[in-house]
C-alpha cells in the first residue's frame, strides 16, 4: 500500500497510501488543518449560495445528449485524481450549473423548491454525527428525539390530550409514527399495516405477514383485496399494490366529482358492489388525498372518515403534500377530517422545506404498527427504542434532528406564513390567468397548485361553437401546442412550469394537456408569474400563430 515517500511527491502527487488515509480519518487538531476545513465549508455555503443567487434561470441550455456525452468514463481510477478542494470546485462550477436551480423563483413546476439556508447546516450536522437510528446502540438520543418530534406532528394531526402524549411520547411499546425515506415509502408502510389488519391472524391462520396472500385469502374465503383511491391518487399506491402482492389492478381508481375530489356517490356505489359479492373481495383501505399531486385538491376527508367508520374500513390519508397546511390557522380547516384517519402520510421534503429526502407516516392507534414488527437478535430487541423494528427501511439517518430543529427555528407560525403565501399567490395567479385572453384556467387552486393551458381567445371562440367531434379535434391541436410550449419553455431554461394530462368537466371523456404550477417558493411573486405567462405568450406567437 505504501509508496516511495519523498517530500516533493507527497506535496504534488496524489497517492492512495496509509498516511493519506489516516489524514482523512483523524479529526483535524491543528489550527492549519482546521482552517482548511472551515475554508471548504465556506466554499460550499457561499460558492453554492452565490451560484444559486446569480443563476437567474433554472438550468443551462444544453441538450441531454451533449451532457451525457461528457459522462462516459466507466473506469475507477486506481490512484486518487483530485483533492477535496478541487472536487468541491468541480461540483460548484461544472455540475451545479447543469443541474436544476430548484431555488429559482421561476421554477414553479414541481414540489421541489428553495429551502431555508439553515437546512444546509442542519443536514451537515446529521452527516457529521452519522447516527443510525435503526437501533438505539448507534443512535441513543437521536432515537429519543425522533419519538418526540413524531409526537409533535402526531399532535398536530390528531389533537389528543396531554395524558395521551405523556403516555406515548417516549413509550417503547408505542409507535405514533415512523420516519422513512419519502412519501412513497410512507404510503407503502400505511398500506402494509392496513393489509395486515384486514388479513390478521385468527384461529387456524397465523396472519398474512407469516403465511402469505394465498393462505390469507383461503382463510378469509376471499379471492382478492382492493384499495380505493380517487383517480388522482399518487402512483405510489400502484407500487404498493404490486409490492403487497394484491396486484396493482386492485388499486381501484374512483371517479372524481366536478371539483377533482373523490366522488362520494361513486365511492359508495363501489363499496356496495363489493359488499354484494359475498365477501370474495376485501377492502384493505380507502385513501383520501390531502393535496393531490396534479391539482392540489383535497378530498372530503371528514365524509370519507365517516364512510370508513360506518363500514369498518381502514382509512388512510395521503397528506404528503398538504399536511403542513395544518399549521396555518387560516387554512387548516381545508384538512378537516384528517384526524379521523387511521394513518397519515406527510413529506418533510415538501412543505416542511427540508432537504431531500424525508417521509413520515403517522398512526392514530399507537400499537397498530405491531402488525409489521420485526425483531433481530443482534439489533432490534423487543420493547427497546430500536426504531428499525417497525420501519420499512433498515439503516437510516437521523432526519428527525433536522425537522425538530427546523420546527424550533420556524415555529408553526413561520411555516404558516409560507403556506398562506403559497395559497394566496396561487389564487391571485388564477385571477391573472383568467384575465389574460390567451389562457384558460383548467383547475382552480384549492391549496397552492393550479393548472391552466394556452387557449387563445380565437380558438376558444371556435371551441365553444364547435360540435363534439370538432371539439375533440381542436383539443387535440391544443394538447399538441401546450405540450410543445412547455418543452420549449423548459429548454430555454429561464422558467419552468410542469405539464400533465387531466380529464376536466368541460370536456367529458377527453384527455386535456395542461400546464401545472406549484407555488411554494416565498420569492415567487405576481411579477414573476406574470413574466412566466409573458414568455409563454411569446413562445405561442413565435411558433404557433
Ligand atoms: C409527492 C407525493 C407522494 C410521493 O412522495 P415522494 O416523496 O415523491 O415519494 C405521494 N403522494 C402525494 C399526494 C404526493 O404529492
Amino acid at each position: 500500500m505504501s509508496k516511495k515517500k519523498d517530500v516533493v511527491s507527497k506535496e504534488t502527487m496524489l497517492v492512495a497510501d496509509w498516511q493519506a488515509l489516516m489524514r482523512i480519518f483523524i479529526r483535524p487538531d491543528t489550527e492549519a488543518t482546521r482552517s482548511i476545513l472551515v475554508k471548504y465549508m465556506g466554499q460550499i455555503l457561499f460558492g453554492l449560495h452565490d451560484f444559486l443567487k446569480n443563476h437567474v434561470g433554472f438550468t443551462e441550455e444544453i441538450s441531454l445528449k451533449d451532457l451525457s456525452g461528457r459522462f462516459t468514463d466507466t473506469l475507477i481510477n486506481k490512484d486518487p485524481e483530485k483533492k477535496l478542494a478541487d472536487v468541491i470546485t468541480d461540483l460548484i462550477e461544472d455540475i451545479a450549473p447543469y443541474g436544476v436551480n430548484t431555488a429559482s423563483p421561476y421554477f414553479v413546476g414541481h414540489m421541489t423548491s428553495a429551502i431555508p439556508f439553515f437546512m444546509v447546516h442542519l443536514k451537515t450536522i446529521v452527516a457529521a454525527l452519522n447516527q443510525n437510528v435503526v437501533k438505539l446502540e448507534t443512535s441513543k438520543v437521536a432515537s429519543i428525539v425522533e419519538k418526540q418530534v413524531l409526537a409533535k406532528i402526531h399532535r398536530l394531526i390528531y389533537q389528543k390530550d396531554d395524558a395521551f402524549y405523556n403516555e406515548h411520547v417516549q413509550n417503547t411499546d408505542s409507535t405514533l409514527g415512523c420516519f422513512v425515506e419519502d412519501g412513497t415509502l410512507s404510503n407503502i408502510t400505511a398500506l402494509w399495516v392496513a393489509r395486515n389488519v384486514l388479513l390478521a391472524p385468527k384461529e387456524g391462520f397465523e396472519g398474512i405477514e407469516q403465511q402469505g396472500l394465498h393462505a390469507a385469502y383461503r382463510a378469509y374465503g376471499m379471492e382478492r383485496s382492493v384499495i380505493l383511491v380517487s383517480r388522482l391518487g399518487h402512483y405510489s399506491f400502484r407500487k404498493a399494490g404490486g409490492l403487497l402482492g394484491i396486484g396493482n389492478h386492485n388499486i381501484i381508481a374512483v371517479d372524481l366529482d366536478e371539483n377533482n375530489r373523490i366522488c362520494i356517490d361513486s365511492l359508495n356505489k363501489t363499496i356496495k358492489e363489493i359488499k354484494q359479492d359475498s365477501g370474495k373481495t376485501g377492502i384493505i383501505a380507502i385513501v383520501g388525498i390531502a393535496g393531490t399531486t396534479e391539482t392540489g385538491t383535497v378530498d372530503p376527508l371528514y365524509k370519507l372518515g365517516e364512510i370508513c367508520a360506518e363500514n369498518g374500513i381502514y382509512f388512510h390519508v395521503d397528506a404528503a403534500w398538504g399536511g403542513p397546511t395544518m399549521m396555518s390557522e387560516k387554512y387548516k380547516h381545508l384538512l378537516k377530517g384528517i384526524e379521523l384517519a387511521d394513518s397519515v402520510t406527510v413529506d418533510g421534503h415538501k412543505q416542511f422545506y427540508m432537504p431531500m429526502s424525508c417521509g413520515m407516516i403517522y398512526f392514530k392507534d399507537p400499537s397498530i404498527m405491531d402488525n409489521v414488527i420485526y425483531y433481530a437478535n443482534y439489533i432490534n430487541r423487543p420493547s427497546s427504542v430500536d426504531l428499525g423494528m417497525k420501519s420499512l427501511p433498515g439503516s437510516r439517518e437521523a432526519t428527525s434532528l433536522i425537522l425538530d430543529s427546523a420546527l424550533k427555528i420556524m415555529g408553526s407560525n413561520g411555516y404558516a406564513l409560507l403556506i398562506d403565501h403559497g395559497i394566496e399567490t396561487a389564487r391571485k395567479f388564477a385571477e391573472m390567468i383568467k384575465q389574460r385572453p390567451d389562457f384558460e384556467l383548467t383547475t382552480p387552486p384549492e391549496l397552492n397548485i393550479l393548472t391552466y393551458r394556452m387557449c387563445p381567445a380565437d380558438i376558444r371562440k371556435k371551441l365553444s361553437a364547435a360540435d363534439s367531434e370538432e371539439k375533440r379535434n381542436i383539443n387535440k391541436r391544443l394538447n399538441e401546442i401546450n405540450r410543445r410550449l412547455q418543452i420549449m419553455q423548459r429548454e430555454s431554461g429561464k422558467s419552468f412550469v410542469s405539464r400533465t394530462t387531466l380529464r376536466i368537466k368541460k370536456f367529458p371523456g377527453e384527455e386535456i394537456v395542461v400546464l401545472r404550477c406549484v407555488i411554494m417558493n416565498p420569492m415567487t411573486d405576481m411579477n414573476i408569474l406574470g413574466k412566466i405567462l409573458d414568455e409563454q405568450e411569446g413562445i405561442y406567437k413565435n411558433n404557433f400563430e
